[in-house]
C-alpha cells in the first residue's frame, strides 16, 4: 500500500536572517529560530500549511514534499 506523502516546511539555514517573522505565523509552533542564528522547523509538528513560507522576507523556506 502507498503511503500518501507529506508536506513540510525546509528552511535554506545558511541564507536564514533568523528575523523571526516565521515563528510569529506559525499556528502549530513548529519552527524556532536556534540559538538566534537560523530557523529550524520541527516535522514533527509542522503539518506543512506555508504560512511561514508566505512571510518570510528572505523567501528562504520551501514546503516541499517528503515521504513517510
Ligand atoms: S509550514 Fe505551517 S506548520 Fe509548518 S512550520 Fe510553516 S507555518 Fe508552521
Ligand atoms: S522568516 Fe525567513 S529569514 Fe526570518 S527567521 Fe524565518 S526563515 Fe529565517
Amino acid at each position: 500500500m502507498m503511503i500518501p506523502a507529506k508536506r513540510k516546511a525546509v528552511v535554506e539555514h545558511a541564507l536564514c536572517v533568523a528575523c523571526g517573522c516565521c515563528v510569529k505565523v506559525c499556528p502549530l509552533s513548529a519552527i524556532s529560530v536556534y540559538h538566534g542564528h537560523y530557523a529550524q522547523v520541527d516535522p514533527t509538528r509542522c503539518v506543512g500549511c506555508g504560512k511561514c513560507m508566505k512571510e518570510c522576507p528572505a523567501s528562504v523556506i520551501h514546503v516541499e514534499e517528503v515521504a513517510q
